[in-house]
Parts: C-alpha cells; structure tokens; sequence
C-alpha cells in the first residue's frame, strides 16, 4: 500500500463528536483547521446522547456552580482533580448560554428560560437532596448540539475529511507532526503533516458485550497513544450505566428516572429507598448499578432466579402519556421498537450496560496531552471528550457531565491550540512516516491463510463482561489479564478475508478490533492492580476506599505484551476526601 497523498494544515482535529467540533469551531478562527472523521460527522456517538447537559443556571431550583463542583468530586469519589472540575462547572454556565445563542433548541419553562431536570447525582447544598441542573433538548440533546456545532464549523469553512480513518500518530522527537490516515473510500493512505493534532475520538464501550456505545467506540485514539508510549489515565474506570434495555444494552436514559421514574424489584418495592435514603433513584450511576446487581444477585430480580441475567423493572407508567411524549419521545419509541411495549403502560426491563470511560489520554485544563507522572506536555497533542482524562469524571461520572466535559474542554482546547500554532512550525513528515501502518496493513491482507476475527473479538467482549465488569477480583482480573494476552497473540494471525479496497468494512473492524484489544488489556491490568473500591471499580476481595494507598491516578504504559503503572497525585485543594453517602 502506497502512501498518496500528503496535507498540510496548522491544525488537525481527529473526531468530529462534540469534543472535535468545538475545538475545531475555535481553532478554525485563527489556523488552517481540518476536522478527519472515520463517520459521516453527525453520525458521532454525540449525537445519541439523550438526557441533558449540566449547569447550575438556577432556572427552576436555586443552584451554583460551587454545588455543582462539589457533587462532581463527590459523585467521582474524590478521584476528580478539584482544580478542573471548578472550571468545568463555573464555565458550564456560559457554555450552555453559548450554545443556545448558536441555536440549540433546548426545552423551555414557561417564562422561555431553558427548562432543566433532575439527574442522578447532582444536589442542592451540598447534598441536601437533588436539584434540577440538566438542561435538555426533549431526549436529544447530544443530536441537537451535534446538529448545532455542525452547522458552525461549515459557516466557519473548516474542512472535513469525512469517513477517513486515523491510524496512526506521527511524532518526532516527542513532538506531533500529524497523523496517518486511511480514506475509507478509495482504500489510500494519506499524511496530513500539522503543527497541532487533537484527538476527540469518543469512547471504547465496544470492548464489552453489552453496551450502549455505537460500533464505532473503539477507543482509537487511546489506543494509537498507548503505542506511542504515552500513558493512559485511570483505565480501571469504566461505567457502568444502570439502566441498558435488558439483553441489547440500549441505554434508556436517566432522564427517566429525573422525570421520576422508579426502579422496582419483583416484589414491586422500590429497592433505592435501602440503598440511598436521600437521592433514591437518583444516586450516581456507580451506586445505582450496584444495587441493581445486587437485588438480581439476592433473587430480587423479576425472574427471581439469581442468575446474572435476571432484571429489574424501571417503571415510569405514572408519568403519563403526555410527559413521556413531550420529554421522552425517542425513550418511548426504543421502548415499542425493541421490546414491543408503550412505557406509558408497562414498566421497563433494565439492567446495567457499560457506558463511558472515566479514564482516557491524560491533559491539563489547556487539552495539552500529558506523558507521565510530572506532567510533561507533549507539545503540539492535545485531546479532548470521552477519549481525554482531565479528570473531572474521577472515578465515577455524573450524568449530563460529559456533554458538558465535551463543550467546555473542547472549546478550551481549541482557543489554546488557535495560539500555540502561531508559533509552531510545520514540517513535512517523512513518508517512512507511515510504515508502522502499512504493516499492519499488509499482514492482514497479504493473501495468506489465517483465523477471521470475528471470534477474538466476541471472547474479548465476554470476557471483560465477566471479568472486568461492575463487581470484580483478582482471580477473576488475573484470568482475563492472561485470556486477552493470548487474544493478543491470536490477532497476530488475523487475515481480512475481503479484497476490495473501497470501503473495505472487514479491514477497518479487524483495526478497530487490535486497538480494542490493546485497550482491554491496558483497562484489565490497570485494575487487577488497584487494590481498593472507588467509584465505578468495585472489588470483592477489597471492598473499602482506601485514600491511604490509592487516592492516586494511575497512568498506564503499554509495553509490548505487558502494561507498567506508574502513579500521580490527585488534586484535592479544595474539599478533603469525605466517606460518600447519599
Ligand atoms: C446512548 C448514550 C447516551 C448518552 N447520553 C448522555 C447524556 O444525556 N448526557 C451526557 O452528558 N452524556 C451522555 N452520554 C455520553 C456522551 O454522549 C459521550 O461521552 C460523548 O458524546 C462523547 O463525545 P466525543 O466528542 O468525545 O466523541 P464521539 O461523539 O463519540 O465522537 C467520536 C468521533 O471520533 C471519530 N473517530 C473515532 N475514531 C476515529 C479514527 N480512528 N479516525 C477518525 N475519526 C475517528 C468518530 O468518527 C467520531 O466523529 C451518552 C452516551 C451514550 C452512548
């Protein structure tokens, strides 16, 4: 495979999610901006986002943003950096402002305020008991704000590279000179040589069986990071979103149970009222998925049986048909098309379904890409969204905080990038550039026999589930540490049994599939060895917080077949790491 095309922009955005196109929208002010997506741009995992955007507007409770702050730290259990997460809340109020003066049509309250509603996990004073923060477009809102930026970066003549596919990220002497990509439909390998490269690729929710993440969260940009020797932050965070539509894992958003839905076990009791006296259904996500297991597991669930699979019933009969259709019309329609029932009637069979990665490529609150323990910038990378760690998300996420996290960092992101490039040079890279890709390239298609892989990516699924999901320990993190170390090596023989070089499908997942493996290695070591419960990592054989020995970050180096951790200090300038209740 022949490299055919070199690009030079100043700046070069990978994902075009909410993340990628706000920082594209500031970059593109003051630099020759491209935005390279492997999807049609609006159809980025942004745009399933459902339930809302968080900030303390205090349209319809009072609230502030220093609340806000706080439930964030507290929601992740004090594994936030403080210092970040104050940003996050204290500029979500003009982010959103910003938003809808570029036309997001948000729902309204009477007096055409942006109406808000409750979430999990959000509070007033301090945990008094929950507030209405989320501001919400019906259950579009990520689709809203995905059609919003969209439409701005066109005005604002960013160029898009649509369903180009990155592979590769090129950096001389620790500084990044652009990225190597594949052009879905022609099959051809280009360079775009840039000064600043931001990686706004999503999540990797793929890498478990069930999940409520789109086919194309793999986690790419992670994963290309990690084979560049930067480490990945606090991959033994993954959430877990409490209620997936039983056996499919489609997420029925929160929003149900902040319009007051309720969770109910097979006796009919609503089970929360034991698990969180104060929020109730709207604890965080971590805490709520728990109790869920729980009850399944104690033979509460609606079958009864114990078995793993068994579920509950989020039942939202009492909302009445008209709420559901004027603030849940599309929860209400995934209810009749994929389980056949009117939610107005019926409750909902849930159970959890893996959600959002806490963890991700380390930054500061500038998106600058951070590449170990003292914080040294790797200079012209940045990243933002999902697949960046600030950490405002700690160890366990609030609901509504990651489109937040997207406009906010994103858009810091950007305005810092649109600087940095006035002063960076940018310099052809050398088409050697590209050879790691073409190899990899060219053992999967060189025509020899070999396992599809299919297979590999089915066990690795099942085996993060089992191994690696809501409650976990060391045997069972030993075992899956080891099985994805040999689906590691399997993959090695992986041939694409497609020829055609437009739109080669079966090529792109087996490279989706190998950055999934690495990632799944990365986030199986990374908690095997944290010995702890924190947040969304709930072990068996460690069941307390200890801030003693782990309230720590952990950065994860991928090398070779095995992962080295390192760690750094959390920032806790602000609130002294209390005990969580709720
Ligand atoms: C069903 C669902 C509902 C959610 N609801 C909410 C909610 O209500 N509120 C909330 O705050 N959060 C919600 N979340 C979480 C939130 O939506 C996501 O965390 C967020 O949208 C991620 O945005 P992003 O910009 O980081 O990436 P994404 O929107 O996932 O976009 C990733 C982009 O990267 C591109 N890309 C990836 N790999 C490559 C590659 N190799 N080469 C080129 N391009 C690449 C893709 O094409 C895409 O454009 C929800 C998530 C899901 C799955």
């Amino acid at each position: 495979m022949e490299v055919l095309v070199i690009h030079q922009f100043d700046t070069v955005i990978v994902g075009s999610g909410g993340a990628g196109l706000y920082a594209a929208l500031e970059a593109s002010k003051k630099s020759k901006t491209a935005v390279l997506s492997k999807l049609y741009p609006v159809r980025s995992h942004t745009g399933a986002a459902q339930g809302g955007i968080s900030a303390a507007l205090g349209n319809v409770e009072e609230d502030k943003a220093e609340w806000h702050a706080f439930d964030t730290v507290k929601g992740g259990d004090y594994l936030v950096d403080q210092q970040a997460a104050k940003i996050l809340t204290e500029e979500a109020i003009q982010a959103v402002y910003d938003l809808e003066n570029r036309g997001l049509p948000f729902n309204r309250t009477l007096e055409e305020k942006i109406d808000q509603r409750r979430f999990g996990g959000h509070t007033r004073n301090f945990g008094e008991g929950p507030v209405k923060r989320a501001c919400y477009a019906a259950d579009r809102t990520g689709h809203m704000i995905l059609q919003t930026l969209y439409q701005q970066c066109i005005k604002n003549d960013v160029s898009f590279f649509d369903e180009y596919q990155v592979l590769d990220l090129i950096l001389e002497k620790d500084v990044c000179k652009g990225v190597v990509v594949v052009e879905l439909a022609t099959g051809e390998m280009h360079i775009f040589a840039a000064k600043a490269v931001l990686f706004a690729t999503g999540g990797f929710g793929r890498m478990f069986k069930i999940t409520s993440n789109a086919y194309a969260n793999t986690g790419d940009g992670p994963a290309v990071c990690a084979r560049k020797g930067i480490p990945i932050q606090d991959m033994e965070f993954f959430q877990f979103h409490p209620t997936g539509i039983m056996g499919l894992g489609i997420l029925i958003s929160e929003a149900v149970r902040g319009e007051g839905g309720i969770l109910r076990n097979n006796s009919g009791e609503r089970f929360m009222e034991r698990y969180s006296p104060t929020l109730l259904d709207l604890a965080p996500r971590d805490i709520v998925a728990r109790s869920i297991m729980t009850e399944v597991l104690d033979g509460k669930g609606i079958r009864g049986d114990g078995k793993i699979d068994d579920y509950v019933y989020l039942d939202a009969t009492h909302l009445g048909k008209e709420v559901l259709m004027k603030k849940l019309p599309d929860i209400t329609d995934f209810c009749k098309t994929y389980l056949g029932i009117d939610p107005a009637d019926k409750p909902i069979p849930v159970l959890p379904t893996a959600h959002y990665a806490m963890g991700g490529i380390p930054t500061d609150v500038h998106g600058r890409v951070l590449k170990d323990k003292n914080n040294t910038v790797v200079e012209g990378l940045y990243a933002a969204g999902e697949c960046a760690c600030v950490s405002v998300h700690g160890a366990n996420r609030l609901g509504t905080n990651s489109l937040l996290d997207l406009v906010v960092f994103g858009r810091r992101a950007g305005q810092h990038i649109a600087e940095y490039v006035k002063s960076a040079t940018l310099s052809e890279p050398d088409a050697s550039a590209a050879d790691a890709a073409k190899a990899w390239i060219g053992r999967m298609t060189d025509g020899r026999e070999g396992p599809h892989g299919g297979h590999i990516t089915d066990e690795m699924q099942t085996t993060m589930m089992e191994k690696v999901g809501i409650y976990r320990n060391e045997q069972k993190m030993e075992q899956a540490v080891q099985e994805v170390q040999e689906l590691r090596k399997r993959y090695l023989n992986v041939r694409v049994q497609d020829s055609a070089k437009s739109f080669n499908t079966d090529l792109l997942e087996m490279i989706e599939l190998g950055n999934l493996l690495d990632l799944s290695l990365i986030t199986a070591t990374a908690a095997l060895k944290r010995q702890e419960s924190r947040g969304a990592h709930s072990r068996e054989d460690y069941s307390e917080r200890d801030d003693d020995g782990w309230l720590v970050h952990s950065l994860a180096y991928l090398e070779g077949d095995s992962v080295r951790l390192d760690y750094k200090p959390v920032d806790t300038s602000i609130w002294e790491p209390k005990p969580r209740t709720y």
